[in-house]
């Protein structure tokens, strides 16, 4: 009979994706920090798969010397070392298109609640203040009227943009090439972007090239009446600039569902009245991270039935 491939388990990654290869692989776990001399001897020169949900670096991937494909559990791979891995020849493996719909709904519903104070409305009825005091007082803001631009409209930014063509705003976008088939405006700059609107939304990559480019000017560039939605990466924003353009009204609100350094929230963004926080729950439903684990493993599974994966990032090799 054939041997099982081995497979490592890194840190926590959803029971569901263990579940998944029970049977079909050799599962081996492992602490989320993989250091060389870790695993028992003879253990790391078995290992050919590894599933992981975070940071799998450099000296990670050196401790495996037959390692075959990482299958990250996630659309975002930024914690994987995808140069190390290709310098190998080795697949990595994300989870695409499985949440879509779940993170356009949060950014959605982020939107609102910052615009509208949903949140703050809720806490002043439990508390008693409705009965006590009277009617939660008028939101300054609103989305009526708004002129919306999307910082990246990829697989989840084309469908909040979707989605916002229901709420009758005007809908732009900004990207590196042009997606010659969005009904949308498109803007070659973020800064032009952020000049001709009002509302920003973040969903863009953590790369290089996206670190920290929503800054002061951009933020001065949205405007007073600003609002600034950020279910990307935390890195893409200059938190302290944010922090001090909320204080001194340069923009008028921010959502965040990310943050730089999590779950660090820094505390100026917490103390701000103008801010709607979430703990990067964007994707965080049952059938939605069930999917995406399914994927992890079929992603796995698939590479050791035929030799290709399903869904691997442009980075690295797809082998055949
Ligand atoms: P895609 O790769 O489909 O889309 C990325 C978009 O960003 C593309 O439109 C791309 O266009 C644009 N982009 C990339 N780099 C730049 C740049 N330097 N300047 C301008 N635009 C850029 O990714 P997804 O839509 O599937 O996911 C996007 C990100 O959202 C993930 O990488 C992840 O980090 C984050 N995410 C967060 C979640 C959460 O829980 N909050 C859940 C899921 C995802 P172009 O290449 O033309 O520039």
């Amino acid at each position: 009979m054939q041997e099982k491939p081995k497979v490592l388990i890194v840190g926590k990654v959803r029971e569901r994706v263990a579940e998944r290869l029970e049977g079909e692989v050799e599962l081996v776990r492992c602490s989320a920090a993989l250091e060389p001399g870790k695993l028992a001897p003879g253990i790391a020169e078995g290992i050919r798969g590894v599933a992981v949900s975070g940071s799998f670096d450099a000296a990670a991937i050196g401790c495996l010397p037959n390692l075959q494909i990482i299958a990250n559990f996630g659309v975002g791979y930024d914690g994987v070392d995808v140069g190390a891995a290709a310098a190998r020849g080795i697949v990595v493996t994300n989870t695409p298109d499985v949440l879509n719909d779940e993170v356009a709904d949060t950014a959605i519903a982020l939107l609102l609640n910052t615009v509208r104070r949903f949140p703050e409305a809720e806490t002043w009825l439990r508390e008693g203040r409705w009965e006590r005091t009277g009617a939660f007082p008028l939101s300054k803001l609103s989305l009526r009227g708004r002129s919306v631009g999307i910082y990246g409209l990829g697989r989840i930014g084309l469908e909040i943009a979707r989605r916002l063509e229901g709420f009758g705003v005007s809908i732009s976008y900004h990207t590196r090439s042009r997606r010659e088939e969005a009904p949308y405006v498109y803007h070659p700059t973020l800064i032009g972007m952020a000049e001709a609107v009002d509302t920003l939304i973040a969903i863009v990559p953590k790369t290089p090239e996206t670190y920290k480019t929503i800054d002061a000017g951009v933020l001065v560039a949205l405007g007073p009446n600003g609002v600034l939605i950020n279910v990307g990466r935390g890195w893409t924003v200059d938190e302290e600039a944010l922090a001090a353009a909320l204080e001194a009204g340069t923009i008028a609100a921010a959502g965040l569902d990310v943050f730089q350094d999590e779950p660090h929230v820094p505390g100026a963004l917490l103390a701000a009245p103008n801010t709607c926080l979430l703990p990067h729950v964007a994707s965080a439903s049952v059938a939605t991270r069930d999917a995406m684990a399914d994927l992890v493993a079929d992603n796995l599974l698939t590479w050791f039935r035929t030799g290709r994966p399903l869904t691997p990032v442009p980075e690295t090799p797809v082998g055949g």
